[in-house]
């Protein structure tokens, strides 16, 4: 990513997940030039982010399944959702 003002290159110096999206798996990014020093935020997808919470999802609705005796458990293009 390049700055938009005098055009070196930018690197970035936080990301913080964004819990305030509809999907889960988006972060603000911060960056920074390295030439001017100009600040740039971006709110980006991070897919390893969106994997780890389906994971997450999807352990515990097995966990609450089991604890319920039985059932179905199924996840299904991030949208998680248990049969009883
Ligand atoms: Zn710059």
């Amino acid at each position: 990513m390049r700055c938009m003002a005098c055009g070196e290159k930018m690197v970035l110096i936080k990301a913080i997940e964004d819990w305030n999206m509809p999907v889960l798996g988006f972060e603000r990014e911060t960056y920074m030039c390295l030439g001017c020093g100009d600040i740039e935020h971006r709110t980006a997808f991070n897919k390893q982010i969106k994997e780890k919470h389906d994971a997450e999802i999807a352990a515990i609705l097995a966990r609450s399944q089991s604890a319920l005796g039985g059932g179905r458990v199924r996840l299904t293009s991030g949208r998680a959702w248990a049969g009883i």
